[in-house]
């Protein structure tokens, strides 16, 4: 299965003959000269030679003992003088050739492209080898017939395991083609996690017909996302992560890892951290950090919802809801209740530190309590949900763009004109007008909610990826503001983003799968913090908007500098066809 999802998806005939193949092809062997066993025309060509080599030397001397002129020849001479030559280019060819090239000539570039290409070629082989789908795990594939090149595509593979399913195993893949086990009961019958996830894999490919080839199944801790992150696994997606940076903020530098299949994303916040690290750095200020839930409750009639929302807000009540509010988590600390009427329904948004966390949970489980606590003096109050929507979690929404959800930054730089036109390849005024005609007017031409930016969720996106955040938070953690200003008399810019809803955490969720936690770990920011908790995650927002920051410097140049389909066609529009990618 491993050798199908190396492979690659076009049909064997479509391949071009490398070119190793086509030298073997093309060129014949000097040994080829007769079509005799190769000791015989080795040992004819050596008569040969000896005896015509003597022969002539005789016939020289005797022309020398009679006084002939040397051009005077014979007919016997004539063909010694061609079998001379004959032997003499065979036995070079056979002997002598390699010998001087490898004197004359350094290995040519050619040479390896020859191996590339030869790789194509097995894998060309491996693709032959194709089963209808459904029969697409290792176990059902024919042997491949020992060849020698085969052994460089079997050593690759020999360094990772691969799951090979078992007879015992093939009842249980019939089951649940069967419909008799439950796909998602596997890892609780089987106690172990990857063996269930080769088992629901082959099923889904027999039940669907749909090959899962490329799709790897083997190298990835199936047991760290049991019960945590992700339910009735069949594989994973593999994401590259580039680097940009150093990102000098608040005096520190960072390399900063970013999950994309977005060509010139990381080449370009790379330049944005060129710029401000040649500026002097950025600076980044948490401005407030807490995260949010909102149930919805509804009453018999307006006047009993307004009678709760009176009694939420009233200062006195807040240190009887906070202990009730706090008591299910060490880190979760309520800060305070927003409460929004809509008839007879009442939208309570509560918020709360989580420290490193990011804290849906802890902030729901406090929720949890204080609902149960009010059904004592409120008995008529109808819980409609946990979530009512004002929270808001993953929908742009206005009260997380003016209240803040999660961690409030704001990150600003003053970056050298020099700088400006040497690095950014613009000027100050055109990033600036830029800046107030696409990202101010155009923005709110469009009205946009939090989206005066060029590219923030870009940024935000791939390092959420890369660091294990919820990526579906991106929607509100990228409302953001960018403003940009000539300062120092016209001569420098002053710009900042303002990113009022940044959801992260270093603990929980996809945190602590092994590659997500060596991307924190890069950062520095990796788990709880010792010292204080919910340094980490602050951190690590101030990060993300600098980070931000550093892509909008840069989309914004090549905007102003009109780069940007020219930068786009480079690093987006490969020339490569990566269908035959291997
Ligand atoms: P979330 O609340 O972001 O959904 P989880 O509930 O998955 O996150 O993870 C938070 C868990 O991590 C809680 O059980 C909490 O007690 C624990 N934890 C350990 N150290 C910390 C810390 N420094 N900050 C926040 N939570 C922590």
């Amino acid at each position: 299965m491993e050798a199908h999802r190396l492979s690659s998806t076009k049909p064997v005939q479509a391949l071009k003959p490398t070119k190793k193949i086509s030298l073997e092809e093309d060129t014949g062997k000097a040994s080829d000269a007769l079509p005799l066993p190769l000791y015989l025309t080795n040992a004819l060509f050596f008569t040969l030679f000896f005896s015509v080599v003597y022969f002539l030397l005789s016939r020289w001397r005797e022309k020398i003992r009679t006084s002939t002129p040397l051009h005077v020849v014979t007919f016997s001479e004539i063909i010694a003088i061609l079998s001379f030559f004959a032997s003499f280019i065979y036995l070079l060819g056979f002997f002598g050739i390699d010998f001087v090239q490898s004197l004359v000539f350094q290995p040519s570039p050619d040479v390896w492209i020859a191996e590339e290409e030869d790789d194509e070629v097995l894998l060309a082989k491996e693709d032959a080898r194709k089963v209808p789908c459904g029969q697409a795990l290792d176990c059902s594939l024919p042997p491949l017939p020992p060849a020698a090149p085969i052994v460089t595509v079997q050593k690759v593979f020999d360094e990772k395991p691969v799951t090979v399913l078992t007879e015992e195993d093939e009842e249980i893949i019939k089951s649940v083609v069967a419909g008799t086990t439950p796909s998602y009961s596997l890892e609780l019958k089987l106690g172990d996690c990857k063996r269930a996830a080769a088992i629901r894999r082959e099923a889904l490919q027999r039940l669907t017909g749909k090959s899962l080839s490329g799709l790897p199944l083997d190298g990835f801790d199936y047991e760290s996302i049991l019960g945590q992150c992700c339910e009735m696994p069949v594989g994973y997606v593999q994401i590259p992560v580039g680097i940009a940076g150093p990102l000098l903020v608040n005096g520190r530098e960072y390399s900063v890892p970013m999950a994309t299949t977005e060509g010139c994303l990381v080449a370009s916040t790379n330049r944005g951290c060129k710029a401000i690290h040649l500026s002097g750095g950025a600076t980044s200020v948490l401005l407030k950090d807490g995260m949010t839930r909102a149930p919805c409750v509804r009453f018999g009639n307006a006047k009993r919802a307004a009678d709760l929302k009176l009694y939420l807000e009233d200062p006195d009540n807040f240190e009887t809801l906070s202990v009730v509010f706090n008591r299910s988590s060490r880190f979760g600390r309520l800060q305070g209740i927003k409460c929004a009427i809509a008839g007879k329904n009442l939208y309570i948004r509560f918020t709360c530190s989580t420290g490193d966390a990011m804290g849906m949970n802890m902030v729901s489980k406090g929720v949890q309590n204080v609902l149960d606590f009010l059904q004592t003096d409120f008995p008529d109050m109808d819980v409609i949900g946990i979530s009512g929507n004002y929270c808001s979690d993953k929908k742009p929404a206005a009260v997380n763009w003016i209240e803040g959800r999660g961690k409030s930054v704001v990150c600003e730089a003053t970056i050298k004109g020099d700088v400006v036109r040497k690095v950014l390849k613009t000027s100050v005024q055109s990033l600036v007008e830029l800046n107030m005609l696409k990202n101010l007017t155009g923005s709110a031409m469009a009205g946009a909610l939090g989206g005066f930016n060029a590219h923030a969720s870009n940024i935000v996106a791939a390092i959420y990826i890369a660091t294990g955040q919820d990526p579906a938070q991106n929607v509100e953690s990228s409302h953001c503001i960018t403003m940009m200003e000539a300062v120092n008399d016209g001569k420098d810019l002053h710009v900042s983003v303002t990113m009022p809803s940044i959801e992260v955490g270093t603990v929980g969720g996809g945190t602590q799968l092994a590659s997500q936690s060596a991307c924190l770990n890069l950062l520095g920011v990796k788990g709880a913090s010792k010292e204080t908790p919910g340094a980490n995650s602050r951190t690590l927002a101030t990060i993300v908007a600098s980070a931000v920051l550093a892509g909008e410097l840069s989309l914004m140049s090549a905007i102003s500098a009109g780069q940007l389909v020219r930068s786009h066609m480079k690093y987006n529009r490969s020339s490569k066809d990566v269908s035959k990618a291997t």
